[in-house]
This record gives structure tokens, C-alpha cells and sequence, in this order.
């Protein structure tokens, strides 16, 4: 059995070919799934037998909305699923005026272990597919009752640590049949796997990618991600700018600011140093505390030192709008949380 969500058109028409049925009932099938019509029998311009032929080799794998959190200071919902398998993930919907924006989770658990994040904290657990990823925003879409218009690759999970099932999302998301929504609407954070940025540079797409780079010098990066063990900032930078030289596309740099560690004046210059020339954005998070984790968020006043540091050296910067923070919609912390409450980190 088959998650019809991890097919696209091409292999659906493939599938029905090969089972002696119409190519062109691919496209009503899709056309259903995005209508929120999970169930085959509901699918009523698709001839029964065909639809037990369906019934007998694919299953529409939407998952279950476990709570549902909404902000009382702004308009974000965040979302606990369910997979068939027992597995919980969280989605985070933002409502703006000018359109809604989805992060979705690309892994359950990751496997980067940066020190100031919640997701990693027991590790992977397991990639999501394509579908599974797909499904975050049509149940997302159906919760709301809204369009979902933008989308960041934000959640939990390292994406580039799962690239072809990303990837295989990617061009599910793209494609005219289903949620038409442009690559430019799109954004992927990586904590900087730099040979599969560079693969991504060749797809030559138009996504907006976004590196979480946290630290100016390898030392201190290395004091709060294990990846700056294998790849230099270096390495990262290079291959940012054979993506935008390929892209034509601006980069954003994450940078999570975390007191005493990474806001000084010399770690401000030092990135100034670093990104001076480079056609990119830097996005201030005042870090999120995580419980488990030691890291205090920069005072304000830092923050806001921080950023003027780097505007008046004319790198374009933006300080990040924390949103539905009193329902710790941020990396990980519902999951986790959750978990605990069940008393059982792994067995859900
Ligand atoms: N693995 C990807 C995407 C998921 S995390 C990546 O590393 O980019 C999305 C962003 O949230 C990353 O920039 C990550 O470093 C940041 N993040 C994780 N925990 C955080 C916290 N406690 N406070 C602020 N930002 C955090």
C-alpha cells in the first residue's frame, strides 16, 4: 500500500496506466485530495470499480489533529499531529494580511543537535516523506478554512538531512494541479549541509534560502552546533554564494541571539566582516529559551544594539516578530512538552 500523498501526477498517471485505467483520472484525484476529500469513496466522478482498485492499493494518509493551540496575542495557531504510526509533529500556522504562512516539520526529532534547540534533543526518530510533509498544510488548510499561501521548511528537522523527500514536496507544492504555490513563497532554513546546498544551487530554483549560521567564527559555532565540526563557516559561505550566483536569489542568515555568548560588539563586527558584499539579510532571533537548555535570550537593549551595528554598516537586517510565543510555538518545545506530559519521550 501506497501514501497516494507520495505520489505526484506523473506517477499517478503512470500507475493508472499501467492498471489499465485512464490517465486523466489522476488530475480528478488530485483535484479532490486539494479540495480536502481524503476518502475514495467521496471522490463520486470516479467509477466505483476504479475506486476499489484505488481503495486496494493506496491510502490517504492525512494526520490527526492531536490539540490545536491558538495565540491570544496574535493570529497563530499551532498544530499537534498525529501519523498512522504514533509519531507527533507540529506545524505552525501564521495569518497575515497578506496571506497565510505554514512551518512545517521535515523530520520527526533531528539528528543536528544544536545546543539551543528543543527538536534534537532525543535525537531522529525518522524522515518524513513527501506526503507526510504535504499533509501538514492540507490539514493545516482545512483547519483554518483558509488558503495557505507561504511556506517555511522551519519546523523540526534538518530538510537538507532529508533531501529527497523535501525535494519530491518541493515540486508537489509547485505544480499547477495542487497548491500552485511559487518557489519564491517558499523558504528553506538549513543549518548549513553545504554539499547539498550546492545540489540545491543547481536545481537553480527559486526558493529563498535560509542558513542558520548563529555564530561568526567556527570556534564559537562549533560552541553551539555540531555541524561547524564538519563544515566551516567558510565552506558555508562559499557555497552561498554559488547559490545566489546561480539563484540570483538573496540569502538570509539566521543568527539567534543568545546573551553573553554571540551578541557582543566583537562577534557584530565580525559577522559584519563576514557578510560585507553579500547579496543577504540577516534575520535577529532573540533566542527562544528551551528549558532544557541553558541559553538566555540577549536583552533588549543588545538585540537592539546588535541590529544597529550591523545596519549602519549597511547589512540589511530585521529584527523577528516572536509570534505566539505564550504557546511556545518555536522549534520543537509542543513536541516536546507533549511527550513529557505522557511521561514517555519515545513510545507515543
Ligand atoms: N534544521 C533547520 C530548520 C529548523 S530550525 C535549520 O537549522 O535551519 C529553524 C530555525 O530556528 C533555525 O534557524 C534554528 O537554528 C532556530 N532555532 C532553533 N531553536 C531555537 C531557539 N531555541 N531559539 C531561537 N531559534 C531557534
Amino acid at each position: 500500500m501506497y501514501n497516494i500523498l507520495d505520489f505526484n501526477p506523473e506517477k499517478l498517471k503512470q500507475w493508472m496506466k499501467e492498471n489499465k485505467e485512464s490517465e486523466f483520472r489522476a488530475k480528478q484525484i488530485f483535484d479532490w485530495i486539494y479540495k480536502n476529500i481524503w476518502d475514495f469513496d467521496q471522490m463520486t466522478n470516479i467509477p466505483k470499480n476504479t475506486r476499489e482498485k484505488l481503495k486496494n492499493s493506496f491510502y490517504i494518509e492525512i494526520p490527526e489533529v492531536v490539540h490545536m493551540y491558538k495565540s491570544k496575542l496574535d493570529d497563530t495557531f499551532k498544530f499537534l499531529y498525529k501519523y498512522k504510526d504514533g509519531n507527533i509533529i507540529e506545524s505552525v500556522v501564521m495569518k497575515y494580511k497578506h496571506g497565510n504562512s505554514i512551518c512545517v516539520s521535515t523530520q520527526i526529532g533531528c539528528r543536528m543537535g544544536c545546543k539551543f534547540c528543543a527538536s534534537t534533543l532525543e535525537g531522529i526518530v525518522r524522515n518524513l516523506s513527501s506526503g507526510e510533509i504535504l499533509a501538514q498544510v492540507l490539514k493545516s488548510q482545512e483547519q483554518i478554512g483558509e488558503r495557505i499561501s507561504n511556506i517555511v521548511l522551519m519546523g523540526s528537522g534538518e530538510p537538507l538531512d532529508n533531501y529527497d523527500n523535501v525535494m519530491e514536496f518541493l515540486n508537489s507544492v509547485n505544480a499547477e494541479y495542487g497548491l500552485n504555490i511559487g518557489q519564491r513563497h517558499i523558504t528553506l532554513s538549513t543549518c548549513g549541509i553545504v554539499p547539498k546546498i550546492i545540489e540545491l544551487a543547481d536545481k537553480n530554483m527559486q526558493i529563498t534560502l535560509a542558513i542558520s549560521l548563529h555564530a561568526p567564527n567556527d570556534e564559537l559555532r562549533k560552541t553551539m552546533m555540531p555541524v561547524a565540526y564538519k563544515y566551516s563557516i567558510d565552506e558555508v559561505i562559499k557555497a552561498c554564494k554559488y547559490y545566489i550566483s546561480k539563484t540570483n536569489r538573496r540569502i538570509t542568515f539566521e543568527y539567534a541571539l543568545v546573551n553573553g555568548v554571540n551578541d557582543t560588539r566583537e562577534c557584530g563586527f565580525q559577522l559584519i566582516q563576514l557578510l560585507k558584499g553579500i547579496l543577504c539579510h540577516v534575520n535577529l532571533i532573540p533566542v527562544n529559551e528551551v528549558k532544557e537548555r541553558e541559553f538566555k535570550k540577549s536583552s533588549s537593549n543588545n538585540v537592539k544594539d546588535f541590529y544597529e551595528m550591523l545596519s549602519s554598516h549597511g547589512i540589511e537586517t530585521t529584527i523577528r516578530r516572536e509570534m505566539g510565543s505564550d504557546i511556545n510555538a518555536a522549534c520543537g518545545q509542543l513536541r516536546r512538552s507533549y511527550l513529557e506530559s505522557k511521561n514517555d519521550l519515545k513510545g507515543v
